[in-house]
């Protein structure tokens, strides 16, 4: 991360222990080791109330109806936009569009502003780094309009070869969209670097913070990024909604996504007019419990510091990799801890990755194998799974102690059987 966007104005050590408890799912002896929380993180229980108040007590449909419990369900659904904004410091509310997660946010970047700013001969650069959500969707684009596809390589620490950027970009560059960390290697990219460069050339950026939203501070004035995406369920809150923030003027200029009620203005039998921003990005029935609360989940990781998130996760991250590093015929993948979020990728010589996840659930120890959605890193690093554990703020350094107390034992288990 640049300094520019990390504060630590909000930094104190994180009581861990306070966190725990109100995460239900960790009240079991012995408590459930959770280290997949870069797939999915857990809910608190102020999130689960919030969307309880919701079902029990004012489960309305929102913009509709004219009566009180429908305008508290609107005003709590615009209220948790409110949040949202307030999470990633965006300079109108209006810029936050609820969509179901990253993946979908990103496409209605592709399709919609895609469908207007890009065509035959244009070049969109990505990283090596891109989860699937931040590349298919540019090479459908790129299929339906003629444009090109380049792509910004990683060096073998697993950080972004900043030489080639100036080579790659060019008038012919529309857009750079490239992930703020690797959900794979934990990688937390300079983008400020690269969004600076990439105006420079008159591209515009589109951010897909999935990964750091929920880990540390992102100001989207600071940055001058174009768009952002980010998921809920990356950040305490439920699944099935997600954020897309845009800058106004392009927010404006594009055309909607999806097309039915609530994006419009008026409608007649041949041609509609369409809503202002955010609405026009929002058609139908939204997730209406999902998006208040997100705006909880917004509420609890402020409250509890995304520096002091940022900090623990440095320690945890930096523990494991002293700890994991000790096991025989581990490699681990990516830079070293401090260049990345809390995230580790490891295979152990001789046991396939899928084999170490299931052994260390036995021990009730949730880490994820895989591909991780991001085959063309495997490709590059010339695997075809890792192995990985990846942190939030409710782990702990006992945690990592049974993941590599774990890990030992998968391993002799394995020897074990092969003897
Ligand atoms: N980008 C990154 C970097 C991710 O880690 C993920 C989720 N693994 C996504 C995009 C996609 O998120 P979602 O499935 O919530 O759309």
């Amino acid at each position: 991360m640049t300094q520019k966007t990390m504060h630590t104005s909000d930094f104190r050590p994180l009581d861990v222990q306070a966190i725990r408890g109100d995460f239900p799912i960790f009240s079991d002896t012995p408590p459930l080791a959770f280290l997949d929380s870069a797939a999915s993180t857990q809910t608190p229980r102020p999130v689960v109330e919030a969307m309880d108040a919701y079902y029990d007590t004012y489960r309305s449909n929102i913009h509709r109806g004219i009566y009180r419990i429908s305008e508290e369900a609107t005003e709590q659904h615009e209220n948790a936009r409110k949040k949202l904004a307030h999470l990633i410091n965006a300079p109108r509310t209006s810029q936050i569009v609820f969509t179901r997660n990253t993946t979908e946010s990103i496409n209605l970047v592709a399709y919609s502003w895609g469908s207007i700013n890009i065509s035959q001969g244009d070049e969109i650069v990505l990283t090596d780094l891109e989860h699937h959500s931040n590349l298919v969707p540019w090479q459908m684009l790129a299929q339906r309009t003629g444009a090109t596809l380049r792509y910004l390589e990683i060096t073998d620490q697993g950080l972004l070869d900043f030489t080639q950027l100036q080579d790659l970009l060019s008038e012919k560059t529309k857009l750079v969209a490239i992930t703020h960390v690797s959900n794979v290697l934990g990688t937390i990219n300079p983008i400020q670097s690269v969004i600076d460069a990439a105006h420079a050339a008159g591209a515009k950026v589109l951010i897909d913070a999935a990964q750091s939203v929920p880990h540390f501070h992102v100001d989207v004035q600071q940055l001058d990024c174009d768009f952002l995406a980010f998921s809920g369920h990356k950040m305490c809150g439920p699944t099935g909604v997600g954020v897309l923030y845009g800058k106004l003027d392009l927010l404006e200029e594009m055309p909607p996504f999806l097309g039915g009620g609530s994006m419009i203005r008026s409608v007649e039998r041949d041609i509609s007019t369409y809503a202002d921003v955010p609405a026009k990005f929002e058609a139908g029935t939204p997730s209406i419990a999902e998006a208040i609360g997100l705006g909880a989940a917004a509420d609890y990781i402020t409250q509890a510091g995304l520096a002091s998130i940022h900090v623990h996760e440095q320690e945890l991250i930096k523990y494991a990799h002293d700890r994991l590093q000790d096991i025989e015929g581990i490699t681990i993948y990516g830079p070293a801890p401090h260049q990345k979020a809390g995230v580790i990728s490891f295979n152990i010589d001789g046991i396939h990755p899928h084999d170490v996840a299931g052994i260390l659930d036995t021990h009730n120890i949730a880490i994820r194998a895989g591909h991780h959605c991001a085959q063309p890193l495997m490709k590059k690093l010339d695997v075809i799974a890792t192995a990985r554990a990846s942190f939030y703020l409710y782990n702990t350094l006992e945690d990592v102690d049974r993941l590599y107390e774990a890990l030992q034992k998968a391993q002799a288990l394995m020897i074990r059987r092969k003897q």
